[in-house]
């Protein structure tokens, strides 16, 4: 067992958080650095006893937690988000050893998970008087739900994670984070420094392998699960959560399209497409996934974008002036690869990219596959990698049918200088977040949610919060002789 200090040593002794303690589990397993693939510490390998000893801890300590007042559960998250802050330097690198991103971008994510602990602790869910008269009184209030989990995936596991931590515990809710086994050490630690701000069994933390997921999913206990993930695994947590009907909230894949008119500056908005689709080495899930330039641009476009992405420096993020990191893991890595094995098979035209080099680390050099068909893999398909078709339109009403007709809707963006006909085309788009000129711009106070299949519910933002509650509807009959 570890001990709970006043300073944080972020690269070594890697705990579960249960009920206030460090704990450790008799088996350990270790992620890899993907740029190197050398083994990163041993972390616990949770059983289910440690998720039943976290459950119950979780329940007691719902028992208080739920009925602190507001500004105190806002004092605990503005104190956990100064401490992030102040471990954010090492966090970073702690970031980058198992994520892979370079390390700017990697203090970049611990500085957006400071901005949205902070951000989030400003809203406030307050009780609505709806109607009142001499005779009655109706108000709708928010009641905590209970115990949540929040399961998070391996390409942003700081933010993904805080994310759902503030408006789990800001609503009086207990919360135990469930990383993704290949990148489980900055939650680790994150479930660590909590400790020192809020009482046991609020923040918990548990490490695993492929087992933990769905026996938290399936357990008794928990009220409700917020995940982040895929797709396809989001259908098995909600099923196996259909069983005790907890809540779900499911932030999944997706297949962004960005459509590009012709009204456009072309060396400007190539550069922006190229990084919103080469960000994270493609590993966002609101990634730039299918280009939508106008025909009539597409010679000088696609040659703007090549020129960009060939700026692009792959490599160790470690290393100065490496823009993107390997992959996260192999599993991602060989999955990516199908995508340059079809280009042969497919006779997929390269702008750029195709090849990649035979190194230690999982790295993929950046690629664009130019007018691919509308139904080839790459144009269907997340491969959630640094590869990206570019495809060409000449038709609006066209354009917009090809960019909803897929079953994923997390995000879209239109590129036009015209401001009437970009937001003439954004409104007709069917996708959580839609944007102009811009993507991935994400703030703490919107609502962030996938249409389709890219997810169910929301995250952030006021109704963020109110997904974690229950809503309750009081009738106040103010006589008993009215
Ligand atoms: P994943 O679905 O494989 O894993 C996500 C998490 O679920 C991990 O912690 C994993 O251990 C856990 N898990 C796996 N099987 C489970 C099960 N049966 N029950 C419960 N938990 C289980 O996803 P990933 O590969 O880690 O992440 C990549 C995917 O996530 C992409 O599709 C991406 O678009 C999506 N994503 C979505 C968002 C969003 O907010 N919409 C954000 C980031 C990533």
């Amino acid at each position: 067992m570890g001990s709970i200090g006043a300073s944080l040593d972020l690269f070594s002794g890697f705990y579960n958080t249960i009920n206030g303690k460090l704990t450790t589990t008799e088996k350990t397993r270790h992620g890899i650095n993907p740029a190197n693939g050398k083994p990163n510490p041993e972390v616990p390998v949770s059983t289910p006893k440690d998720v039943d000893d976290a459950v119950a801890a979780a329940k007691e300590a719902f028992k208080s937690w739920s009925k602190t007042s507001n500004e105190e559960r806002k004092k605990a998250v503005l104190a956990f988000a100064d401490a992030l802050e102040r471990y954010e330097s090492d966090f970073g690198k702690l970031l980058t050893q198992e994520q892979g991103k370079p390390l700017q971008f990697a203090v970049g994510e611990i500085k957006a998970g400071v901005h949205w602990l902070r951000s989030l602790s400003k809203l406030e869910l307050k009780e609505e008087t709806i109607e009142e008269d001499e005779e009655k009184r109706v108000v709708v209030r928010h009641t905590p739900l209970g115990v949540t989990v929040g399961i998070v995936p391996w390409n942003f596991p700081v933010q993904l994670a805080v994310g759902k931590i503030a408006p789990s515990v800001l609503t009086g809710n207990p919360i135990i984070i469930k990383p993704s086994p290949f990148t489980p050490y900055c939650d680790l630690k994150l479930g660590e420094l909590a400790q020192q701000y809020f009482p046991p069994g609020v923040v918990q933390v548990l490490s695993g392998d492929d087992n933990l997921g769905p026996w938290l999913t399936a357990h008794p206990g928990p009220d409700k699960i917020s995940f982040t993930g895929s797709t396809v695994t989001g259908k098995k947590v909600m099923e196996s959560a259909a069983k005790t009907l907890k809540r779900v909230t499911l932030e999944l894949g997706g297949k962004d399209p960005a459509i590009i008119t012709k009204n456009i500056n072309i060396d400007a908005v190539a550069q922006k497409i190229g990084a919103l689709a080469f960000a994270n080495s493609g590993q966002v899930c609101l990634a730039i996934k299918r280009i939508y330039v106008h025909e009539s641009i597409h010679d000088k476009f696609r040659d703007a974008i090549v020129a960009f992405t060939k700026t692009l420096k792959v490599g160790d993020g470690t290393e100065e002036g490496v823009t993107h990191g390997p992959l996260q893991n192999s599993m991602q890595y060989e999955k990516v690869k199908t995508f340059f094995s079809d280009i042969e098979k497919e006779k997929w035209t390269v702008a750029v990219g195709g090849k990649n080099e035979d190194k230690p680390g999982y790295f993929i050099t950046p690629t664009i596959i130019d007018k691919p068909a509308d139904d080839s893999r790459i144009a269907t398909e997340e491969p959630f990698g640094p590869i990206v078709p570019l495809l060409t339109w000449s038709d609006e009403d066209d354009v917009i049918a090809r960019a909803n007709n897929t079953k994923l809707g997390l995000g879209a963006s239109v590129w036009s200088d015209d401001l009437d006909e970009a937001t003439r085309i954004a409104r007709q788009l069917d996708a959580g977040s839609v944007w102009v000129n811009t993507h991935l711009e994400l703030d703490p106070n919107a609502p962030f949610g996938g249409h389709k299949e890219s997810g169910i519910g929301y995250e952030w933002g006021i109704g963020g919060l109110k997904a974690f509650t229950n809503i309750q509807t009081l009738y106040l009959k103010k006589k008993t002789s009215a």
